[in-house]
């Protein structure tokens, strides 16, 4: 039998694991003839640890901890020089198989028995198969829950595509152009969206979320809200009589609050289903409880409008389901040094993505805000209103609410490409207007990115290499304060129009979705992938999967390549009849068993 040591080292701090009870429980551990515990990104010394693992006769390491890929050449060379085989260095990578969440230490042993016994964690901790329901629930209706519904219902399989707002699309019903082609969106996106609408295997239930689930991998139960719509899909012909009579109006979400809708409206004129709904919380019938208003109603040429509908709750049965949840954009009034919401002309990324949008509420047209009268209200706000200015400077912020630890300590990966979009629609609308992009480092790292950035430097976009460090404004003028580590001097810019590249959050309700599904999060907030590298569309609960930017952020690309790859492996477990269940169903002396009987079959 081999003679292994056990070497425990973290690189993060924000373990869950409790270490003594780790090594003792590799201490006893049949063929474990040391243990140490490294501490926090320990410093190595070679020469030290060749004499001890000579002394102790060892002849297989287990590495051990978050990231202990960190550690392995400072491990791999001291196993040489010990005369050992340098193959021998094992891993067992703690966070790469999950063992960051509530049941850490268990996990952290699982792993670390597999590396003893010299056999890969994932290939044997694999769960009891389950019969599946054919049916799939896809909770989300971006891009990502629209490219996974058409990869199953495309194969005759019965999905429900759940959408909380009243249209599908996500966020990318709301972008121009893509990068790094700049085609148009709206066209790759609408005839997807049209294609859910028509699919007779389709059933789409937006206006809805999830609210309970119960049942087991295979086979669940799962509770959906359908929030009234006041309006009848079926009957209503999209005429927007309705629309124009209503006398409320709030800011258009779609829109990112540069213009306004009523409280009977459609998101946007593409939106499916293409049908009006009414906003409870802005409508004078609802909130006067159906004593004021109701204009909308009498209006209706179809008769279609019932506001006195009632929220109601269906319950479906499936046996796998799909999160395409989505993401949002981090705040931009917690970046205060940009001053978001205390200077109108500074805007967040999505907001540029509706001005520079040609069915955007100034028709493509790169403007400046105007303040103006709102005669209901008898107040003044800031809009963007296609007669304004055009700006003659536009400043772009990378990086904003991203690769700081003070907000999120992750990239967010989309925003340098989106900045460099926005820098080349500045450049095509605009010619006589500079364009400034405040960069930390450009990461063009997709196919055609590289490219990408080389265009739109050459089309006369100012990159300027280094942290921005504030947005004031002298004498009415915006000015971005910064610094350029290449020519090494700090600098200011004035903009007439500030953008800010903000990062992205996961999407509302993850955290209450994540606790009803028992998926886990991982340390950023986003669903937890069942294996980074190996399993990166499947989580640890059977029958579950994670597609697009609710795992992490991603592009478009990744996020249709992830959402064909969940369609895959839910097609593949209604087809076998059976999936997977869920991996904490396995006991840790289950594992130990399998590990050491893999062990022995390899002998
Ligand atoms: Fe639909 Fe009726 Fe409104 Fe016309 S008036 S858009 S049919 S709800
Ligand atoms: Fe608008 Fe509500 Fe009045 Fe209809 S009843 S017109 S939605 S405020």
């Amino acid at each position: 039998m081999a003679r292994v040591g056990v070497f425990i080292g973290q690189y993060h701090s924000d373990s869950r694991i409790v270490f003594d009870a780790l090594a003792s429980y590799a201490a006893n551990l049949r063929a474990v003839e040391k243990v140490r515990l490294l501490g926090l990104r320990p410093k190595v010394d070679v020469k030290a640890l060749a004499d001890e693992i000579r002394r102790e006769r060892l002849d297989r390491i287990v590495l051990a901890g978050d990231s202990p890929g960190y550690f392995k050449p400072a491990f791999t060379r001291a196993f040489e020089l010990a005369g050992g085989d340098p193959s021998e260095v094992r891993l067992a990578s703690f966070r790469e198989h999950g063992a960051g969440l509530a049941d850490a230490t268990e996990r952290a042993k699982a792993i670390l028995a597999c590396a003893v016994h010299g056999v890969p964690y994932p290939l044997v901790a694999v769960p009891r198969p389950t019969t599946v329901h054919p049916a799939t629930l896809v909770i989300g209706g971006g891009v990502a829950g629209i490219q996974a519904s058409l990869e199953i219902a495309d194969a005759g399989k019965k999905v429900y595509l759940v959408e909380r707002s009243g249209t599908i699309g996500g966020h990318m019903a709301m972008f121009d152009k893509t990068f790094p082609t700049l085609d148009c969106a709206a066209c790759i996106l609408t005839p997807k969206m049209v294609a859910v609408h028509d699919h007779e295997m389709i059933e789409l239930l937006t206006n809805s979320e999830v609210t309970r689930v119960t049942g087991s991998p295979g086979a669940f139960k799962v509770q959906v809200l359908r929030r009234a719509r006041r309006v009848d899909e079926a009957s209503c012909v999209a005429c927007n009589a309705c629309t124009e009579i209503c006398p409320i109006s709030v800011w258009s979400e779609f829109d990112a609050n540069l213009t306004h809708r009523k409280a009977i409206y459609i998101p946007f004129p593409q939106a499916v289903p293409s049908a009006y709904l009414v906003d409870p919380a802005a409508c004078t019938w609802v909130q006067s409880g159906g004593t004021k208003c109701g204009a909308c109603a009498k209006k209706c040429p179809k008769g279609c409008i019932n506001l006195d509908e009632q929220d109601r709750s269906v319950e479906i049965e499936v046996g796998n389901i799909v999160l395409a949840t989505g993401y949002e954009m981090l705040d931009a009034h917690r970046v205060e040094q940009y001053g978001y919401g205390k200077y109108p002309n500074v805007l967040t990324s999505i907001e540029f993505e509706r001005m520079t949008n040609a069915s955007g509420p100034t028709g493509g047209k790169i403007v400046t805000k105007t303040k103006e009268l709102n005669r209901r209200l008898k107040v003044e706000e800031w809009v963007a209103n296609p007669q304004g200015p055009p700006p003659r400077s536009v400043a772009i912020i990378h990086c904003v609410g991203s690769r700081d630890p003070k907000y999120n300590a992750y990239c967010s990966r989309v925003c340098c490409m989106y900045s460099l979009k926005f820098a080349h629609l500045v450049r095509e609308k605009l010619p006589d207007a500079a364009c400034y992009e405040f960069y930390i480092d450009m990461r063009a790292f997709g196919k055609g990115y590289e490219e990408f950035m080389e265009r739109i430097k050459a089309e006369g976009a100012h990159v300027v290499r280094g942290r921005t460090a504030q947005v004031v404004e002298v004498d009415g003028q915006l000015v971005v304060k910064g610094e350029d580590i290449v020519q090494d001097r700090l600098v200011q810019h004035p903009a007439d129009l500030v953008i800010l590249a903000v990062g992205v959050v996961p999407a509302q309700g993850t955290v209450e979705l994540a606790k009803a599904l028992g998926v886990p999060r991982d340390a950023d907030g986003f669903f937890s992938e069942l294996n980074y590298n190996g399993d990166p569309t499947y989580t640890e609960r059977g029958g579950i999967y994670v597609a697009g930017m609710c795992q992490a952020p991603k592009d478009i690309p990744d996020t249709v390549a992830q959402a064909s790859a969940v369609g895959a492996g839910v097609l593949r477990s209604i087809s076998t009849g059976h999936g997977m269940g869920n991996l904490d169903s396995l006991t840790l002396s289950e594992i130990e068993e399998r590990a050491a009987r893999s062990q022995a079959a390899e002998r």
